[in-house]
């Protein structure tokens, strides 16, 4: 729906945003950590133990332990979200991974007062063809929606190229109950970011924002629901999704991807800044 209220959108300079890649560089090793770690047998609680230590033995604090929506604080570092949940699932010691298993991992350290804030979908084992496919759709709308940030006028232009690479690659579903988010002293900020809708809608992209941009897809219908812990959201109709995430700057020569350890070069090429191609 239209926002008739004024966003608030903290603007970084580019000396901040040098902060914001030290506290994403943190999160891009929980996600290497994550990779290889997650295996069958493994439950959630351990990974989240593993990602703790990482989080901590940088300096760092887990952005979502403890963090309160309003009905009571975060009790983990990560969100674990295996198949059918979607978004925000509690690690847990009874969840343990099977191999076929699509989890995705969501994770955000905070480090000298900036938020790092990005997801990994991971196949557990060998996965069915159909796990792999909407895995990679999630990856490649999210870089698509990366790439519009470099170009677009718009907000609005991340959101429509999430929603076209999406559609060009295959039947899914497109969760609408949440998107990506400003992101800097806080996890979440100004602007909201869906992830479908018009190219010329929302606030300018202007150098400076920091945005987390985070689709999430279902292998069935976009519904979800919400489980009584609280938090897990799942789908309606039981069918698996995806989740990925990363956080980017837009900086006056391109977008830096403050995720990914090589700062977005490999898939943004001359889109990537150039702080990106000196890191
Ligand atoms: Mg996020």
């Amino acid at each position: 729906m239209f926002r008739r209220r004024r966003q608030s959108i903290q603007y970084k300079t580019p000396q901040q945003v040098v902060k914001m890649r030290a506290a994403g560089l943190v999160v891009a090793e929980v996600h290497r950590a994550m990779r290889e770690a997650a295996k069958p047998g493994v439950s959630t609680a351990e990974l989240d133990r593993i990602a703790e230590d990482v989080i901590r033995s940088a300096g760092a604090i887990p952005s979502f332990k403890g963090y309160d929506l309003g009905f009571g604080p975060y009790p983990a570092s990560i969100c674990s979200s295996v198949n059918e949940q979607v978004v925000h699932a509690i690690p847990s010691e009874t969840a343990v991974l099977a191999e076929g298993d699509l989890i995705s991992i969501d994770v955000g350290a905070v480090l000298d007062g900036w938020h790092g804030d990005a997801a990994i979908t991971i196949e557990i084992g060998r996965v069915a063809p159909e796990a792999t496919a909407l895995r990679e759709a999630c990856e490649a709308s999210m870089w698509a929606g990366i790439r519009a940030a470099a170009t677009a006028k718009r907000l609005g232009g991340i959101s429509n190229a999430i929603e076209r690479a999406v559609g060009a690659a295959g039947e899914y579903g497109i969760v609408t109950g949440f998107g990506g988010h400003g992101i800097g002293t806080e996890m979440h900020q100004d602007p909201h970011i869906l992830n479908y809708g018009p190219v010329n809608e929302g606030p300018r992209l202007r150098t400076g924002m920091a945005l987390a941009i985070e689709p999430m897809i279902t292998l069935g219908a976009p519904d979800t629901a919400e489980l009584d812990d609280g938090w897990t959201i799942v789908t309606e109709d039981g069918s698996i999704a995806a989740h990925t995430e990363h956080t980017i700057a837009l900086c006056e020569d391109g977008v830096w991807v403050l995720t990914a350890p090589d700062g977005g070069v490999e898939q943004l090429g001359e889109l990537a800044a150039s702080a990106a191609h000196h890191d």
